[in-house]
């Protein structure tokens, strides 16, 4: 079964996900030297996306400050 708004949230998601990323958590390492809270725009309303990205274990979570858009947990 496919729903027709998952497929994009999803993509956006990880739209999302890997500008926190690329941002954040390069080699060698994968991950920031400190934890690191920020803001980027989001890839699917164009609202703000606020996210994390931990030192400890290099995984990322955001959301959306729209209602029922995107969010992730690593
Ligand atoms: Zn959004």
């Amino acid at each position: 079964m496919t729903t027709p708004g998952f497929g994009a949230i999803s993509s956006a998601v990880a739209r999302a996900m890997s500008e926190v990323r690329s941002q954040h958590c390069k080699p060698p390492t994968y991950r920031p030297a400190e934890t690191q809270r920020g803001s980027i725009r989001c890839p699917k309303c164009g609202g703000l996306v606020t996210y994390t990205a931990s030192a400890i274990d290099g995984r990322t979570s955001g959301h959306c400050s729209s209602s029922g858009c995107i969010k992730w947990t690593d």
